[in-house]
């Protein structure tokens, strides 16, 4: 399997390549040339096998992405290791399942993409080089799952940087409390100014060689295949179940999430129709009207992993479907405002004990919307106490951590500030 880009202007490339590359030369994310059939060995797992897991979905999933690369014979290995973990689907009413992403290492969605990607990346080291260094901004939710999965590899250091002031008191500890080769940076300045350091770093052609600059966000097609599997396991385990093809909600604001359930459907897993369900963002429900979508500031949400403005994954979504009557065929979407969220986490608790983050309370209020008497599985994309500052005063009592998030809790932190300033950040990066 070769890669493109989404923009055209980079000869094919290999798995490899395309997950050491992380964005294309030519500024556009990495497709697959075409979209592997699912093999006739995964759909017979199902019915054989009875008790399906999600590392052995995965594996069948990613293979053909990795067919001919250097990669391919290390996919069953790299799987049973970086997605050892459960992804189960509960019912919360006879209509309504909920899948839940939220049983890796930091109870988030990104944990499979991050470990995932960690591992093919320590797989590709090259011996006797200098390890890389991955350097990532965040506003909050993707730094923690990208730092627990490097954390203690010898290949590779993380530099993370965070706005001071502008994550949430747990999200700034689960950043902080590494060390190591993990190294998190709280800079004086907003998201924005942190991902203008990282792009200019990127564009430092000596930096970028002498560090091995690399990085780790949700373009990487490194992070993209796990995610995909997330929607293939679950498909499978649904027609298992009910023997009909499965429908989604899928909490989505870069639109990496909602790619990733498309592409699953685009291989021919069991997937019916897909409904997007958006915070106070509106970017992916205009790209589905009208088939473009203006580049706009994001708007602050209790939903803030989803506070996107301009989704780069969008350009994957185009090459997916180059026809926009195709989409809207196949695909809805609604938005939920944080009223509605408040609403949604509330009255979920009170009636089935259930209670969501405000990314899945997205979900359940777009599930609503839907006023249909047909199954629809919601995506529940993290732990309700990893945003437990948004959740407990809802709620008037406390939740209770998850054994991942407790063991997280317990490490020391150790803050370290920084100007918003290239040439402070070039001094970090020289350290080693
Ligand atoms: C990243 C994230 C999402 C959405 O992922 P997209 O890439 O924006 O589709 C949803 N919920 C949580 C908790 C996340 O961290």
């Amino acid at each position: 399997m070769k890669f493109l880009s989404t923009r055209g202007g980079q000869r094919s490339v290999s798995l490899s390549q395309a997950i050491e590359q992380g964005i294309a030369r030519d500024g556009g994310l990495f497709m697959p040339e075409s979209i592997p059939a699912v093999s006739s060995v995964a759909r017979p797992l199902a019915a054989s096998e009875g008790k399906l897991v999600f590392s052995d979905v995965a594996r069948e999933v990613i293979a053909p992405y990795a067919a001919g690369d250097g990669l391919g014979s290390a996919i069953p290995q790299l799987c049973a290791t970086a997605l050892d973990f459960p992804v189960p689907l509960r019912w919360i009413d006879e209509h309504t399942g909920v899948l839940e992403l939220f049983h890796g290492p930091t109870a988030a969605f990104k944990d499979a993409g991050a470990r995932f990607l960690a591992a093919c990346l320590e797989q590709l080291k090259t011996p006797g080089a200098h390890r890389r260094t991955v350097l990532v901004a965040t506003s909050g939710d993707t730094g923690g799952a990208v730092a627990s999965a490097f954390y203690q590899r010898d290949d590779a250091r993380v530099v993370i940087l965070y706005p001071d002031g502008g994550v949430s008191p747990e999200q700034e500890h689960q950043l902080t409390c590494w060390g190591g080769n993990v190294q998190a940076f709280a800079v004086q300045g907003s998201f924005d100014d942190c991902q203008r350091l990282v792009k200019a770093a990127f564009a430092d052609d000596n930096l970028r060689a002498s560090c091995r600059l690399t990085s780790a966000n949700s373009i990487n097609i490194g992070r993209l295949l796990p995610q995909i599997a997330y929607y293939a396991y679950a498909s499978l385990v649904y027609v298992a179940q009910r023997n009909d093809v499965a429908r989604f909600v899928v909490p989505s604001g870069n639109a990496g999430n909602v790619v990733a359930c498309l592409m699953a459907k685009r291989m021919g897993y069991p997937i019916g129709k897909v409904c997007i369900a958006s915070n106070a963002n509106k970017p992916l429900l205009d790209f589905l009207s009208s088939g473009t979508s203006a580049a706009r500031p994001s708007i602050a949400t209790l939903a803030n992993a989803m506070d996107v403005g301009s989704p780069s994954n969008l350009e994957r979504l185009r090459v997916l479907y180059p026809d926009i009557e195709r989409l809207q065929g196949e695909v809805c979407a609604f938005s939920c405002d944080d009223a509605h969220i408040v609403e949604q986490i509330t009255s979920l608790a009170a009636c089935t004990d259930y209670i969501v983050c405000p990314h899945t309370a997205c979900g359940i209020y777009a599930r609503k919307q839907l006023q249909s008497n047909e199954d629809w599985i919601v995506a529940a994309t993290a732990h309700p106490a990893k945003f437990s500052s948004v959740v407990e005063p809802l709620l008037g009592h406390q939740i209770e951590k998850p054994e991942a998030l407790l063991g997280i809790a317990a490490r020391q932190s150790n803050k370290t500030t920084m100007q918003s300033d290239l040439v402070e950040l070039q001094h970090i990066l020289a350290g080693k």
